[in-house]
C-alpha cells in the first residue's frame, strides 16, 4: 500500500511518515502544493493525506483538480481544530474522510487502513483467503492459525494481493505500488520477493498469470 504524505510543516510530515511506514504502508512524502498535485495527477497511490494550508497552492485546490481530472484514490484532509466550514469544504471538494489538527497518530494510522480496506472493497481489518487469515491492525498475517514471519516488503505484497485477491494483479502495478518511484525497481525484483513468499507459504499459496501478474489463493497444497 503506497501513500503519499503532503504536509508542509516538518515536524508533521516525519511523524506521519514514520506511523505510517510503521503500519506497513511504503510512504512518500513532498511539502508543496504544486508538486503534490503533479505527483498525485502522475502516480497511483493507495491513498493521500493531505494537508489544506500548504505553498504555492492550497489542499483543496489540488482536492478539486484531482477530482475533475478523473483521480479517485482515497483522500484523508486534515483540517484546522473547529473549522467546520473546512470540514465541509474538503467533503464537497472530494475528501474521503478528514481529521482536525492536532491529531492521535493511532486514529490517523487507523482511518488510514480502514479507507485502503474499503477503497478495495473491504470493510473488515481481519479478512480471511484459503487458509490464509490476515489482521490489518495487528499487522498479522497467519496461515492454519501459525504465524507467518514476514519483511516488510513481504507483508505490503501480500496485503496487497489481499486487497486486490478477485483479480490478476500484473506486475507493473505491484511495482509501483511496492516501490514507488524508487529508481531501483524491476520485474526481477517482485520475481524474488514472490519466491520468498512461496517458500514461506507453501507454492500454492500465489499463483501466477505467466508474463502478467499475480493473484493470492490462500492455500499451501
Ligand atoms: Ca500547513
Amino acid at each position: 500500500m503506497r501513500v503519499l504524505v503532503v504536509e508542509d510543516e516538518a515536524l508533521i510530515r516525519t511523524d506521519l511518515g514514520e506511523a505510517l511506514t510503521a503500519a506497513g504502508f511504503l510512504t512518500e512524502s513532498c511539502r508543496d502544493g504544486a508538486e503534490a498535485l503533479f505527483l498525485g495527477d502522475t502516480e497511483d497511490y493507495d491513498l493521500v493525506v493531505l494537508d489544506l494550508g500548504l505553498p504555492s497552492l492550497d489542499g483543496l485546490s489540488i482536492l478539486r483538480q484531482w477530482r475533475d481530472h478523473g483521480r479517485v484514490m482515497p483522500v484523508l484532509v486534515l483540517t484546522a481544530r473547529g473549522t467546520w466550514s473546512e470540514r465541509v469544504a474538503g467533503i464537497e471538494a472530494g475528501a474521503d474522510d478528514y481529521l482536525p489538527k492536532p491529531f492521535h497518530m493511532e486514529e490517523l494510522v487507523a482511518r488510514a487502513r480502514a479507507l485502503v480496506r474499503r477503497a478495495a472493497g473491504h470493510g473488515s481489518a481481519i479478512q480471511t483467503l484459503g487458509d490464509l487469515r490476515l489482521d490489518g491492525n495487528q499487522m498479522r498475517l497467519t496461515q492454519q492459525g501459525r504465524p507467518l514471519k514476514l519483511t516488510a516488503l513481504e507483508y505490503r505484497l501480500v496485503v496487497y494481493l489481499f486487497h486486490h485477491r478477485d483479480r490478476t494483479v500484473p506486475v507493473t502495478e505491484l511495482l509501483e505500488h511496492l516501490y514507488g518511484d524508487d529508481e531501483s525497481r524491476d520485474v526481477n525484483a517482485i520475481e524474488a520477493v514472490i519466491t520468498r513468499l512461496r517458500r514461506k507459504m507453501g507454492t500454492g499459496a500465489i499463483g501466477n498469470r505467466r508474463g502478467f501478474g499475480y493473484y493470492l489463493r490462500g492455500t499451501a497444497e
